[in-house]
């Protein structure tokens, strides 16, 4: 599904065939989860294959390796050249885009010295699929902020997306709901959430979340279009009287929510403000100009 026999990937500088490449079986990364990952997108748009917010997700893997310690070498300028040319390489337009910085062999619990760079692409469709979404409140809490940077994308606190996942699909539903460790409403195992009350958007704040790039943009899109929003601490008593909740992420890109623990949300997601703001992110990755911002047009 990833790769095959054809698939060139980049690696430390150089465009390999993935079948061809080597791990080290030793990596600090593979014990112990101690690397820093991305998630991008390419949308086919009129003027050529474009990756959406590209610089952001380059600033933010820099700043993810920082947070704990591994090295960062690189430069936006050389690592975007090289994600435009692995598209190129395996003929991809729509596409999805994994960055890596991953560690050498080391078995000591400390920082690493050095480090290598993994790029690699391939077609994904929306992530949590176009369906409106049956949710589960989940049994997991997001990491405790006092005992990981969650504000990084590193790949050892993503055991912890997986389990919410799976229990959710277990019980199933489609997607987990996260609270934070102090119970209040946090995020998806990997997408943030928005709910929308009276024609208003809420989101949970800052520090207990990854604060992505997708909720960047929506706050973006509502600031231009004239819908409120507010960033707070959302309680799950709030979140179950919403009019309508959905999830946005890079990979899920806007999707909205049916239900929680079966319980259906009061406007259905299509009538809803939170469907225009699905349509004018989706006019804004394809770089689809709307005249008429208010009016939000096709996509
Ligand atoms: N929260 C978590 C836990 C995630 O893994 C992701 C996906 N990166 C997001 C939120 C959404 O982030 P973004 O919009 O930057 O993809």
């Amino acid at each position: 599904m990833y790769y095959n026999e054809e698939t060139i990937i980049y690696l430390d500088g150089d465009f390999v065939k993935a079948a061809d490449s080597k791990m080290n079986l030793y990596s600090q990364s593979l014990h112990y989860g101690y690397s820093a990952f991305e998630g991008m997108r390419s949308y086919k748009t009129a003027k050529g294959t474009k990756v959406f917010k590209q610089d952001v997700h380059f600033d933010r893997l820099r700043t993810s390796c920082e947070a704990v310690g591994i090295p960062y070498r690189w430069t936006n300028e050389e690592l975007i050249k090289a994600t435009y040319q692995l598209l190129e390489k395996n003929n991809l337009e729509n596409a999805y885009i994994r960055p890596l910085v991953f560690c050498p062999p080391n078995m000591s619990l400390q920082k690493a010295t050095t480090s290598h760079i993994l790029l690699a692409a391939w077609q994904w469709g929306a992530y949590l699929g176009d369906s409106l979404l049956k949710v589960g409140l989940s049994t997991f809490q997001r990491p405790n902020p006092k005992g990981f940077k969650i504000h990084a994308k590193i790949s050892g606190h993503y055991v912890n997306s997986i389990m919410a996942c799976q229990e959710a699909k277990d019980n199933g539903y489609d997607e987990a709901l996260l609270t934070d460790v102090n119970g209040f409403v946090a995020e998806g195992p990997g997408a943030n959430i928005f709910y929308e009350k009276d024609g208003e958007l809420f989101t949970p704040a800052p520090g207990n979340i990854l604060t992505g790039i997708t909720r960047a943009t929506v706050i973006e899109i509502c600031d231009e279009i004239g819908i409120e929003v507010t960033e707070k601490q959302v309680t799950l008593e709030e979140l179950r009287a919403a009019d309508t909740v959905f999830y946005c992420g890079t990979a899920a890109e806007i999707i909205g929510w049916e239900s929680l623990d079966g319980n259906e949300f009061k406007i259905p997601f299509n009538n809803s403000v939170s469907k225009k703001i699905q349509t004018a992110y989706k006019n804004r990755v394809l770089e689809i100009e709307v005249l008429n911002k208010k009016c939000l047009v096709q996509v």
